[in-house]
């Protein structure tokens, strides 16, 4: 871990029910969590409410996702207005899931990144490569264009923490080791120092993401790059969310 205070995030994904949700928000409440580290969590958009009005405000609530401006006649889609009024603090953008099964281009992200943030709400703004992209060597490039088409977009980097998940680590139980995870922070550290300013490279956290637990985090978090986790699977279990969220050293 760097300089920044640790952040750390639970993306709940499409889980839960209102009862499964219950439970979670009471292990949750009942851990003991590190005084010094920013902890997240993104339930589904229909149990938000649910969750901040039963979750310890230690806890912050992020979304999933959001529209791209103000609400309005867009059938199915969820107003980052909306998303404020429900008590949300951050949004995640550019998930893998979005990208790669809902079809989401970098342009339609950056416009979703820039709206969040001109009305106030962090976003957690994730990158990262294909396997194939990797074993083509293209890890790099593909994560300094999905930075620039947020850096194109925004016009700030305060609200905002960068993901690295490469995408052969997500839901698959194969995490990147910590060098893996080290050199691509380092590079988009870089990135960031070129492309937009050393003071936006030295504040900016950058978490990593893809299959990390509670067995693995603590090596990972020990790495000087890495500021912390946006953890999928293993944040649906509170003791084991909470084991992550301390393993910062
Ligand atoms: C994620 O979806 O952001 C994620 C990292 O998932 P998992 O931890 O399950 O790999």
């Amino acid at each position: 871990a760097g300089s920044g205070k640790f952040f750390v995030g639970g993306n709940w994904k499409c889980n839960g029910t209102k009862d499964s949700i219950s439970k979670l928000v009471s292990d949750l409440n009942n851990a003991q969590l590190e005084s010094d580290v920013d902890v997240v969590v993104a339930p589904p958009f229909l149990y938000i409410d649910q969750v901040k009005n039963s979750l310890t405000d230690r806890i912050e609530v992020s979304a999933q996702n959001c529209w791209t401006g103000k609400g309005g006649a867009f059938t199915g889609e969820i107003s980052v207005e909306q998303v404020k009024d429900l008590g949300c603090k951050w949004v995640i953008l550019g998930h893998s899931e979005r990208r790669h099964v809902i079809g989401e281009n970098d342009e339609f992200i950056g416009k979703k990144a820039a709206y969040a943030l001109s009305q106030g709400v962090g976003v957690i703004a994730c990158i990262g490569e294909l396997l194939q992209e990797r074993e083509a060597g293209k890890t790099f490039d593909v994560c300094f264009q999905q930075l620039k088409a947020f850096a194109d977009a925004i016009p700030s980097w305060d609200n905002v923490v960068i993901a690295y998940e490469p995408v052969w680590a997500i839901g698959t139980g194969k995490v990147a080791s910590p060098e893996q995870a080290q050199e691509v922070h380092v590079a988009v550290r870089d990135w960031l120092t070129k492309n937009v300013s050393a003071e936006v490279a030295s504040k900016t956290r950058i978490i990593y993401g893809g299959s990390v637990n509670g067995s693995n985090s603590s090596d990972l978090a020990k790495k000087e790059d890495i500021d912390g986790f946006l953890v999928g699977g293993a944040s649906l279990k509170g003791p084991e969310f909470a084991t992550i969220v301390n393993s910062v050293t």
